[in-house]
């Protein structure tokens, strides 16, 4: 077999002055941490206004809930959406008006939308009868906008069955919500996170058309459509970008709604705040399990129960670099715990020079989102995942 150097497009994640600098900061701290660049994530807020214009963001907070992040979002003139209560006390403790949140999460206790009505959240998702009749009786007048089944084909991390319902139920739930005193105003989907079939959204688009019209004839008038998250961050696997997926999305929009378009929300989570995070983490062990095994095993001082749970069925593959030199060899990646299941990437093999050893530090990118809102509380007695904002 020829020999490969080992070879990593560090420039792709980060400029060599920013890695620089996140060296330096991360020196003398003890492994495994997150650090995210709030200025980032400012951009990719900017960005995403200037790709999409026609929409309102409601940053899905639970991508990353840290404080920092949701002021800052805040200080951009965000608006949010929450999962929660408990999120929703975040955010009205660090002054956001509950004009600008939404409750997102289909699935609520009485008390809780009772809660939420109290401090003032007058816009709802719902997608079941029984929900909804919970919203008319706890949330009375609220405006509520109704979430579409998808299927999440061509997504990473799938967020389908459990949410949204067929277009025949959600058509029921229109007429029925108005009988009830709520008031019908729109539509919601989400095509899966880390979508890369852009065509997702046409799909659910004409889906939304449909009941528009269907709704417009007894006399409803839906006025917005939220087209959910599903925005790309910068994997391994190849997505388009962001200006692609906003340009294709507002032609299927204005080919189901012509000039006028409705209201339109997007809920992005991962696309605004993976790529400003970077994990660093210390190889604890490397060990082979048997004389003639071709696998050497790399074990990280993170791993599932640390913060990197999407790595589940290895959805998805975040570039991991380190700074040594020397043939690639591929290995086995697993985390510290006493969990069999503890182990990263079996199947994809990851590369590293053959002179990685115990001690070394690996540089995990693009992992701002969905990381130290997953990290278990003391698993083995580990503590949660450590933040830093720079
Ligand atoms: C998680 C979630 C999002 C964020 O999705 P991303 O793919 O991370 O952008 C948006 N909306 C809802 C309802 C969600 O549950």
């Amino acid at each position: 077999m020829r020999k490969e150097a080992y070879e990593f497009p560090l420039e792709d994640f980060i400029s060599s002055e920013d890695f620089k600098k996140i060296k330096k900061f991360s020196k003398d701290k003890e492994t495994p941490f997150l650090i995210v660049n709030l200025q980032k994530i400012e951009r990719m807020y900017d960005e995403i206004i200037e790709h999409m214009p026609f929409a309102k963001i409601h940053y899905a907070v639970k991508a990353n809930p840290m404080d920092e992040v949701v002021l800052a979002l805040k200080n951009k003139g965000s608006s949010f959406d929450v999962a929660t209560v408990y999120e929703l006390d975040q955010l009205l403790r660090l002054g956001v008006e509950p004009e600008r949140i939404s409750y997102g999460n289909t699935i609520k206790k009485e008390k809780d939308i009772a809660y939420a009505y109290e401090k003032g959240i007058r816009l709802y998702v719902t997608d079941s009868e029984s929900d909804l009749k919970k919203l008319a009786k706890n949330a009375p007048g609220s405006r509520v906008f109704f979430r579409i089944l998808t299927e999440s084909d061509g997504a990473d991390w799938p967020l389908s069955r459990k949410f949204g319902a067929h277009p025949d139920i959600i058509y029921k739930l229109i007429l029925k919500a108005e009988s009830l005193g709520l008031e019908p105003y729109g539509l919601s989907f989400h095509v899966g996170s880390q979508q890369r079939d852009i065509g997702q959204w046409d799909n659910a688009i004409s889906k939304c058309k449909y009941l528009f019209e269907a709704a417009g004839e007894k006399g409803i008038k839906l006025k917005m459509i939220n087209l959910g998250g599903g925005f790309p961050a910068k994997y391994l696997s190849p997505a388009h970008d962001l200006e692609t997926y906003a340009h294709e999305i507002r032609r299927f929009l204005h080919e189901d709604f012509g000039e006028e378009l409705p209201e339109i929300l997007i809920e992005p989570g991962r696309s605004l705040a993976a790529d400003a995070g970077i994990i660093v983490s210390e190889v604890v062990m490397v060990s082979k399990k048997a004389r003639f095994n071709q696998y050497r095993w790399v074990f990280l001082d993170i791993g599932k129960f640390g913060g990197l749970i999407e790595t589940l069925d290895e959805c998805i593959k975040y570039p991991i670099y380190c700074e040594k030199k020397g043939n690639a060899e591929e290995v086995i990646l697993a985390g510290p715990t006493c969990d069999s299941m503890d182990i990263l990437y079996e199947h994809h093999k990851y590369a590293f020079p053959h002179t990685l050893r115990e001690g070394n530090r690996v540089y995990i990118f693009t992992t701002g989102a969905y990381t130290q809102s997953y990290s278990s509380v003391n698993f083995n007695g580990f503590p949660p995942l450590k933040a830093y904002v720079i």
